[in-house]
């Protein structure tokens, strides 16, 4: 049930929805989902669907990890991307795999240092933690070229429109309760702001605060 065959499966189900970006696929087939769940889980680790990885938080939909990267490499590759909620690692690991260098924020503690291990035994290296509230994103590395937001706030944090770089983008569920709208917010040469609804989506609401 974690075998490459399960995986391949994956990738069909995912070209099936529509997923284009052949880097994205090829980098989903490649990474080991089954390793950032419970060992309990790991026989659903390919289904596409949402899973608990504890502390009331879940690992994306593998459909959803595949749309948002698609998102972010659309406008060509970002040199790099801000990430906050690392949540599992899984999202981690496909941008570190098809990007130079990815700042990843979370703020629970407890999850951060699972997912740490988790990544550097797949030898990803090109990555920095911060265990903080990423509603305020991570201005010592500002400005990003992409900024991948993988929890729903209500509204978009103005520091986080702040650090996009100049043609950058942001993907970002936004909206209140179980249904949110997955936006792509893109900032022109002139530092305006376009925003684009992609689809409705269901995330864990973005906190704030961090323990
Ligand atoms: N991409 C992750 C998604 C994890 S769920 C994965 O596929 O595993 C969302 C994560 O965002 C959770 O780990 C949650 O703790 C974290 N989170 C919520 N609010 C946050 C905040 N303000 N700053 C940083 N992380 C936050």
């Amino acid at each position: 049930m974690t075998s490459q065959r399960t995986r391949d499966r994956m990738i069909e189900r995912l070209r099936e929805q529509k997923i284009r970006n052949r880097n994205v696929l090829a980098t989903m087939r490649q990474i080991p989902r089954h390793l950032f769940v419970d060992e309990a889980l790991a026989s659903r680790a390919y289904e596409d669907s949402a899973l608990p990885i504890g502390l009331r938080q879940t690992i994306s939909q593998p459909y959803v990890v595949a749309r948002m990267t698609e998102l972010i490499l659309e406008d060509g590759k970002p040199d790099s991307v801000l990430e906050v909620g690392t949540g599992s690692g899984y999202q981690t690991a496909i941008l570190a795999s098809l990007t130079a260098q990815v700042y990843t924020v979370e703020r629970l503690t407890q999850l951060q240092q699972r997912a740490r291990r988790c990544l550097q035994s797949l030898d990803l290296h090109n990555i920095e933690y911060l265990h903080s509230d990423g509603g305020w994103g991570w201005p010592d590395h500002a400005p990003y070229d992409a900024i991948l937001v993988t929890a729903a706030p209500a509204e978009i944090p103005t520091g986080l429109l702040g650090q996009m770089a100049a043609n950058g983008v942001m993907v970002i569920p936004i909206g209140e309760g179980r249904h949110q709208e997955l936006t792509k917010i893109t900032r022109t040469s002139k530092g305006e702001f376009e925003a684009e609804v992609i689809e409705s989506v269901t995330f864990v609401p973005l906190l704030t605060g961090s323990q």
